[in-house]
Order: structure tokens, then sequence, then C-alpha cells
């Protein structure tokens, strides 16, 4: 603390992302990281831009970037909104578009960065308990709010609203915003881009980070009408007119490209998470049905904290979070099969 800080940041409680340790041959499940590259094809659109250009300043618009991403959901360009990570994405939306007299609504277990946000442009905020197994009743939402937001699927716990519960909501919630966090949405969900068109108040949010390996590139996006749109663009126009980079937009341009790269990863992460599912429950967890490239699993007979600190012993790291509900869950992020083996291999010498 400094008397020179402002009373605002004073008062701030930062986000604290997972640990990105620098320990070589480490098993690492803790962020949610895609255990595979990117496509080869974004590695040659990202040096292919690598040279003299980058003198020049990029498109502030991202045009290009945009239009791909509109052709990938069949959608118009003005319809789409990209940012420096959907981080960045989501702090635009809530100044300006969850900003009002009522508090915001989401989860009380949920993405832990929207709190942070509502204290860093002080918004008021109201949780919203998910049921005793975790998931999410869109009824419980129909109460006056300035807005709601929620991740699809829920993080950590990795459960899915379906498309036909989210449409119910926006059918009885008119008068504020609507955004569906689609971090994972990629690895089992159905979009909810689709229903941009018929629903002015919806806004969907996505990421590279996750379904297409690209968490170092730093490329999030939103979806929504153009009114919605238009405010994330004021407020991005008030900030940073550059937050796409050239190397990004290159980048991402080619992910958006590459279908059947990115059709093949996902499935083989899906494909995985069936089989740690069955793996860990033969060892006695308990786990929330995933939509994900995580699992939230428990183990009834012992303490999660233990059980995340007996791995990191073995070179393996996980999520564990000290909160009310969860702290007896572990987050697991999904890796290679190699690599779910070594985990297993590890909690089958803890547990016995
Ligand atoms: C990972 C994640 C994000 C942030 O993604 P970035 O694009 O890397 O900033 C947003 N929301 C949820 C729920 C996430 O898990």
């Amino acid at each position: 603390m400094s008397r020179y800080w402002s009373k605002l940041v004073q008062q701030l409680s930062p986000y604290v992302p997972g640990e990105q340790p620098k320990i070589a041959n480490l098993v690492k499940l803790n962020t949610n990281e895609n255990p595979y590259g990117p496509s080869p094809k974004v590695i040659a659109a990202i040096q292919a831009e690598l040279g003299e250009q980058l003198r020049l300043y990029p498109d502030p618009t991202s045009t290009q970037l945009r239009q791909a991403a509109a052709d990938y959901y069949g959608i118009q360009a003005q319809q789409v909104f990209v940012g420096n990570g959907s981080d960045e994405v989501l702090a635009h939306l809530f100044n300006a578009l969850l900003k009002h007299e009522q508090p915001i609504l989401f989860p009380d277990i949920s993405y832990s960065f929207y709190p942070v946000y509502c204290g860093l442009y002080d918004i008021d905020y109201r949780c919203v308990p998910l049921a005793e197994d975790f998931s999410l009743n869109v009824k419980d939402y129909v109460q006056g709010n300035g807005g709601i937001i929620f991740p699809n699927p829920n993080a950590p716990t990795g459960r899915l609203v379906s498309l036909t519960d989210i449409e119910w909501l926006l059918q009885h919630n008119t008068d504020s915003v609507v955004v569906i966090d689609e971090a994972y949405i990629d690895f089992g969900g159905e979009s909810a881009v689709k229903l941009i068109d018929r629903y002015a108040n919806l806004l969907v949010t996505q990421t590279l980070s996750k379904s297409r390996s690209l968490a170092g590139l730093r490329v999030g996006l939103a979806f929504g009408h153009v009114d919605l749109i238009e405010a994330l663009i004021r407020v991005k126009d008030s900030f940073n007119s550059y937050p796409m980079d050239r190397l990004a937009e290159a980048g991402a341009i080619a992910a958006f490209k590459d279908k059947a790269y990115f059709e093949s990863t996902c499935n083989k992460v899906i494909a995985s998470r069936q089989h740690l599912t069955e793996a860990l429950t033969a060892l006695g967890f308990e786990i929330q049905p995933s939509a994900a490239n995580f699992i939230f699993a428990r183990h009834p007979q012992r303490d999660a904290a233990e059980l995340a600190a007996a791995l990191r012993g073995h070179g393996v790291i996980v999520r564990h979070f000290k909160l009310p509900r969860i702290e007896q869950y572990l987050r697991i992020t999904i890796g290679t099969s190699e690599q779910n083996n070594i985990l297993l291999a590890a909690l089958q010498i803890i547990l016995s």
C-alpha cells in the first residue's frame, strides 16, 4: 500500500491466475490449457506475418479476423467483437453493458474473475446459488437485475446448461443483457451464437485459449446484436485502439480457417475426458458431468488439498480452490493420454 495509490486501487482484490511454474517435465493440469499445440497452419501464418510490417500498427478494427469468425458461424462481421483474450472482452462488457442501477447476477460457484471486474468498475452483484448437485437452474435468474452472466459449460464444475434453457431465460429476461461465457463450449456444448439474431440482449463470449490451443496468443471474442457490439467498440476505443497485434490477428484467422485440425484436437480431448472419468471413478472419485476440457472431482475419503499437495510431489499440478462448497474438489485439466496416465499412476500410489 502506498499513499500514492488511488482509493480504487487500495480497494481492489485482483484475480489470482493458476500457477505457471517454471519446472521442467511437470504434468501441468491446472489452467485448462490445451495439451495439443496450435494448428501448424496457425504457426505458418504467424511466421509469415513476422517481418518488416511489424513497424506498422495493426488494423484497429481487426476486420479480417472478425470476418473469419463471422464466416465460421455464418453471421455478419458487425456482430463480432475481438479483444486481447476473452478476459479483456469481459472487462469491456462489464463496463459497457453490466453497470446499471440494479445488481448483476452470476452463480455462487463460477469464474472468479467476475467479482473482480465488479470491484474494478464498481458494479453491484448478487450471487445465485447453484443447486446442491451444482446444476444451474435458469428460473433462479428471473428476478430484478442489471445483467446476467455465467459460463456455459460452467467453470469450475464443467456442467452444461442446455440451449433450450438459455432461450427460456432470454424470453423471461428482456430488460438486461444476458452474457454466456462460452470459454469451453467447443468441448461438448452447442453454442448460443445461433440465437443472437433473435435476442437483442444476448452476448456470447468465446476464447481461442482453450479449444484452439492459443492461450499464449491472447485472442477473445464476443458475438451479439450490432448495438451491443457498438457499446464494446466505444469502450475499446476509449481504452486501447490496437488490442489485437498483427501476429495475433494472423494466427487467429488461420485458426478459424483450419476447421479439420480444430475438430480433431477437440475430439481427442473429449475421448480422453471419457477415459479419465471412467478411470477416476474406478479409483473412487465422484465426478461432475463435464462438457469442458477439465473435470471436477472429489474423493469421499480424501481431503482435496492434501491430494493436490501429494500430486505435486509426483510432478502433477491440478487446481484446488479453497472456497465454500467446493473445497473438497479438484479441477483437473484433460491432458494427453500420456499425461492422464501419469496422473492416474500417481493417484494409484497416493490412494493405496
Ligand atoms: C479461460 C477462461 C476465460 C479467459 O480466457 P482468455 O481468453 O484466455 O482470457 C474466460 N472465461 C472462462 C470461464 C475461462 O475459463
